[in-house]
């Protein structure tokens, strides 16, 4: 899968997403990512690539030309146009289910804006989708970017060893993951759950469903309207209910 980023700060996304599992999938092949800078494509002679807003107001907004030219150049560069998400506070909340529909997508752009934002008109032209990583709002698009591209890249195939990998975890089935234990047996006079040290895969199975469903009643009860629920499941959140009435 091929994803580029367009921003003005390029350095900052390579060194994030050289290191650990990303830059592995990378030296391996399975994730081709490049960034672009944008102020490379600025037609100014003093290469700015930011004016004020019209109409007045706080701060500087990105102008419509240089990013529309360095889009230009990777479309030409690649020969097809890319499916180009716009990394904004105004978009869709990005999801578990979104990123995952996104991971089979043979071509990602990712456009960071900076300052107040990006001149409007170039978000019509170009923008296919409006995502954002939360109700908040960061200085820059960068840190949004490389959050949505970890959150893809982890699920394109060959990135993580198995699907198990992040089928397993929270978010993915609806629900928030069990809690997890490795060694020592015995830390800080607090043991490890018998019944994890039991090798009995269907009690685990079995307390680690149970042990999800509680931790997502207790902290997120919201997701618990749209998970994947059995009968058992069902009854085991009865009954906490009324344990918690
Ligand atoms: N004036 C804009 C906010 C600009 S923040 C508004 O009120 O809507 C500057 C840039 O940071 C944005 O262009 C966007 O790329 C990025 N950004 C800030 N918060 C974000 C969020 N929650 N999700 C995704 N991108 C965000």
């Amino acid at each position: 899968m091929r994803i580029d980023l367009l921003t003005l700060f390029p350095a900052m996304c390579e060194k994030v997403y050289s290191e650990s599992v990303l830059g592995r999938a990378i030296a391996a092949g399975i994730l081709d990512v490049h960034a672009w800078d944008i102020r490379e494509y600025t037609a100014d002679k003093h290469r700015r690539v930011d004016d004020t807003p019209y109409g007045g107001g706080m701060g500087m907004l990105m102008q419509a030309q240089p990013i529309y030219d360095c889009y230009s150049a990777l479309c030409a560069q690649t020969g097809k146009k890319p499916h180009l998400i716009y990394l904004s506070p105004q978009g869709a909340v990005l999801s578990q289910k979104r990123a995952k529909e996104l991971s089979s997508y043979e071509h990602l752009a990712f456009l960071c804006g900076h300052y107040e934002g990006i001149d409007e008109r170039v978000l019509e032209e170009i923008v296919d989708e409006e995502i954002s990583i939360g109700d908040y709002v960061l200085t820059g698009g960068e840190l949004p970017a490389l959050v949505l591209l970890d959150c893809v890249a982890r699920m394109v195939d060959g990135v993580l060893p198995n699907e198990e990998a992040y089928s397993e975890e929270s978010h993915y089935g609806g629900l928030l993951e069990y809690p997890q234990y490795t060694k020592p047996g015995v830390w800080n006079g607090k043991q490890v759950p018998d019944v994890l040290i039991s090798g009995h895969h269907a009690n685990i199975a079995k307390w680690r469903r149970e042990q999800s469903l509680r931790r997502t009643f207790l902290r997120r009860p919201d997701l618990l309207k749209t998970a994947e629920l059995t009968a058992e499941d069902l009854k085991y959140l009865n009954n906490l209910e009324s344990e918690n009435e």
